[in-house]
């Protein structure tokens, strides 16, 4: 790396993204383009022989890339869930590239893995999380990429903790239980450390429980299994669902999951980010039941991708199912004491000061996202964060009450963080074998044509719901507002029914 080269590239993409961060709320938020193969036309088929200068480069992501863009840093984004950017999450990242170290064992980069073991206690501290899940209180935890790695990672530990203690040849006895709302990632993961698809049960939820899951029916669910001669192994409970924002009751689900011995991982994705209000801790207790929980800083905690915290309270469950020990990866300290003739030491893995990452996740080879982290909660501190959190709120509650004032629509399901699900109900004079369910269809897609804003929907109890996710960096009241003036909703509603 030149350091010339890198400070006129680095300054010339830096001013790129400024000035795209100063226009992003007029590009239409949804790609403009959807036509698959745009791009492939549009770019030669083999790559350049020569290098080019980078202002070339960046004329061509302004003029074919952002084109093809969901502009997911716009303030008008409400899909899916927020993906947050934000400047010091963006300095953090560069930092992370910049010195691209790779802490895969502590002597690989010792501040780098020390600072992770420090953040991911900094991080369980502010969530309120129990003590028995930090590395001060003898559980300890780990940045990955992604919740669906987390996931794959805790299951791993579960079925060779269940094998360990049953004998090998129980795999296909081994039972994984999660709900109708649970993320689809677990039954991913479930596959790939070898749980049999038929293994796999999903707990119906319903609006009774606000589509959370019940002790009640997670104990009938593994008695059931049990009785059958199968043993139950992993309960997902999740905070805030993907669908509908529901919450399952960390402590119930718990004490059915100790009771059996299956190890319980709490699914804290995107809400998990809401727990640095003390206000939505209360989601979080009987965490201190739970084997693993996880949430995603690269959600709603100003952090850009990629960054997953998972905590565990067995360490050794972990790196009992993903350690490996190769010579040419042992952790060797030079001691610099001249009166030693023995001035090498091996030093252990297990010890808390010196944690070989790649025994806590799936691949070698990591990225140093604890300094990303590090930058966000140093830049904005724990008040700045609620701060964000509870704006995004305030926001969703205001457009949750607007929304139940209107007669013309419904909220589907109570709102517990930033996410209003909603859809239109039966208009007067709608003819009775008309589906309700294809006129919201059609209105979420009017309003996502108009590239003023991107939603996404879900189904739930058979209804067509609209999902308004409130948390991008740059979301303001004003943004959520606009929905409900006369040139949001309204407007294409009456489009809608008067073409009917
Ligand atoms: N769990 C929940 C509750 C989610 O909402 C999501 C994604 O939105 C995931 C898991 C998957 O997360 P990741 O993409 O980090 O694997």
């Amino acid at each position: 790396l030149d350091p010339e080269a890198f400070s006129d590239d680095s300054h010339a993409v830096l001013n790129f993204l400024a000035e795209y961060y100063r226009d992003v709320d007029k590009y239409p938020v949804r790609a403009a383009s959807l036509e698959p193969g745009r791009l492939r036309g549009l770019l030669p088929d083999a790559a350049p022989e020569w290098g080019e200068p980078m202002d070339a480069i960046l004329e061509e992501v302004r003029r074919d890339i952002l084109r093809g863009l969901t502009h997911w840093q716009s303030p008008s984004f409400f899909a899916y869930f927020p993906m947050n950017a934000s400047s010091a999450g963006f300095a953090g990242e560069m930092l992370s590239a910049g010195l691209n170290v790779v802490p895969f064992i502590w002597a690989a980069s010792p501040a780098a893995a020390e600072l992770e073991g420090v953040l991911v206690d900094w991080m369980g501290r502010l969530l309120g999380l129990p003590r028995g899940l930090l590395f001060a209180g003898g559980g300890g935890g780990v940045l990955q990429g992604s919740t669906c790695e987390a996931v794959v990672c805790t299951l791993a530990a579960a079925r060779d903790r269940a094998l360990g203690r049953h004998g090998a040849v129980i795999l296909s006895r081994l039972v994984v239980y999660a709900s109708d709302q649970t993320h689809v990632t677990f039954q991913k993961g479930a596959r790939l450390v070898g749980i049999p698809p038929a293994n796999f049960r999903v707990v119906a939820t319903s609006a009774v429980s606000g589509h959370g899951l019940t002790g009640d029916a997670v104990r009938d669910a593994v008695e059931a299994d049990v009785a059958r001669g199968l043993v139950p192994l992993y309960l997902c409970a999740t905070v805030g669902t993907t669908g509908v924002g529901a919450v399952d009751p960390v402590r119930e689900l718990g004490e059915v999951a100790r009771r059996h011995g299956m190890w319980m991982h709490v699914d804290a994705a995107y809400a998990g980010s809401a727990a640095i209000c003390p206000e939505f801790q209360g989601y979080l207790d009987g965490a201190e039941l739970a084997d693993s929980v996880s949430m995603n800083p690269h959600k709603w905690f100003l952090t850009n991708a990629d960054c997953c915290c998972l905590w565990v309270a067995r360490p050794r469950d972990l790196t009992a199912a993903l350690s490996t020990d190769p010579e040419y990866l042992k952790n060797v300290v030079i001691s610099d004491s001249a009166d030693h003739d023995d001035d090498k030491d091996v030093i252990t893995s297990s010890a808390a000061s010196a944690i070989d990452y790649k025994d806590w996740q799936i691949s070698l080879s990591r990225r140093f996202r604890a300094i990303k982290l590090w930058v966000v909660l140093r830049r904005y501190g724990a008040a700045g964060l609620r701060a964000h959190v509870r704006r995004h709120v305030t926001s969703a509650k205001w457009f949750e009450a607007a929304v139940a004032k209107d007669e013309r629509f419904e909220v589907v399901a109570p709102r517990k963080f930033s996410l209003v699900c909603f859809r239109l109900i039966r208009p007067p004079g709608f003819p009775d074998d008309g589906d309700v369910n294809d006129v919201n269809r059609e209105l979420l897609a009017a309003v996502n044509a108009t590239g003023r804003a991107f939603m996404t929907h879900f189904v739930v109890d058979g209804k067509f719901v609209i999902r308004l996710a409130v948390g991008g960096a740059a979301t303001e009241m004003r943004h959520v507002r606009a929905h409900l003036t006369v040139e949001g909703f309204p407007k294409y509603l009456c489009e809608i029914l008067t073409l009917r």
